[in-house]
């Protein structure tokens, strides 16, 4: 295991001297989505997720973009013709799909063995739709994982033994907060007020980038190819397109993750964390603690309510 951890970080850096001074400062990302087919906080109809997924598709496609979809085998355990057609939808565009166990268990909550075991189910109808691909991508749900150093270890090696690599997140847009309320107002048809609850997304959005990219600079020497994690969800599906067009004129470049995870800083250990997080904070609280992290945006509490209010709304089934 070690070993394999020392010779790609040696590829990286032999790669590294390859690259001329513009490519090496060149801005790279790769695009995740978890919850295939849909975020589960609530229950949309089978026409509502098919249209859901296949805009995500159609936006990554206009862009030019391969990206990785963490899938909740779970979610369409009732409709498995559904689930079946939708993976394939991902996987003949081109994008990878990664496991985010069947049940989207919490690893802090679970045994390591049912856990393990929730995992390999996850994968039975991915696997089949990738055929001869193996899958190799995992995202724990809620960026659990493992409490202390010797859960995490257990869970890496477990990973391990099932041929699948964690996949760290570096950016994230707490995208879950505003989809709710979001998808409430289009389905009373509320157009306006939909609106401005994307409108809210997009500039927190932008926050969290600037937050980051800050962040990532205080923290190393150079860009580092950085992870999202995006939902799939509704309001990601209308908001795709402003996002990664932000992205763009940002400068970043759009890579695989197999490329983004040979960067060195990707095989560097963190310490355990109690609460999900994502990986520029593990890193920085591990090892440099250069980030004041109290000043991470953060949606407002309005937000939250508004969120929880539209939750109940969605799980009385009203709409
Ligand atoms: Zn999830």
């Amino acid at each position: 295991m070690k070993l394999i951890k020392v010779s790609v970080a040696i590829y990286a850096c032999t790669t590294m001297t390859h690259l001329n001074a513009s490519e090496y400062h060149q801005k790279k990302i790769s695009i995740t989505f978890d919850d295939i087919p849909i975020h589960g906080e609530f229950t949309l109809s089978a026409e509502s997720l098919k249209k859901i997924n296949l805009k995500l598709l159609a936006t990554l496609k206009k862009h030019d973009i391969k990206a990785t979809g963490f899938v909740n085998e779970g979610h369409l355990k009732d409709n498995p013709k559904l689930l079946k057609s939708l993976l394939t939808e991902w996987q003949t565009q081109g994008h990878s799909l990664g496991n985010h166990t069947f049940s989207h268990l919490s690893y802090h909550k679970t045994d390591l063995n049912t856990y393990l075991k929730d995992i390999k189910k996850g994968s039975t109808t991915t696997q089949a739709v990738l055929g001869n691909q193996k899958q190799k991508f995992f995202r724990p749900p809620y960026l659990h994982a493992g409490e202390t150093n010797k859960t995490q270890h257990a869970l890496f090696q477990g990973l391990h033994q099932l041929g699948l690599s964690l996949v760290p997140v570096t950016m994230e847009n707490a995208d879950y907060v505003f989809d709710a309320p979001y998808t409430v107002k289009l389905k009373e048809k509320q157009v306006s007020m939909a609106g401005e609850y994307k409108k809210q997304y997009l500039t927190f959005t932008e926050a969290r980038f600037d937050f980051y990219e800050n962040a990532s600079s205080k923290m190393f020497d150079t860009p580092i190819p950085h992870v999202l994690m995006l939902h799939v969800n509704q309001l990601n599906a209308d908001s795709l397109d402003a996002i990664l067009t932000s992205l763009k004129s940002r400068g970043y470049l759009f890579q695989s993750l197999d490329k983004t995870l040979q960067h060195p800083v990707y095989s560097q250990p963190t310490q355990a964390f109690k609460f999900g997080i994502h990986w520029l904070f593990r890193w920085d609280k591990s090892k440099s603690n250069k980030v004041n992290w109290a000043t991470e945006p953060e949606p407002s509490s309005n937000a939250f309510v508004d969120h929880q209010q539209a939750i109940t709304t969605l799980n009385k089934g009203k709409l």
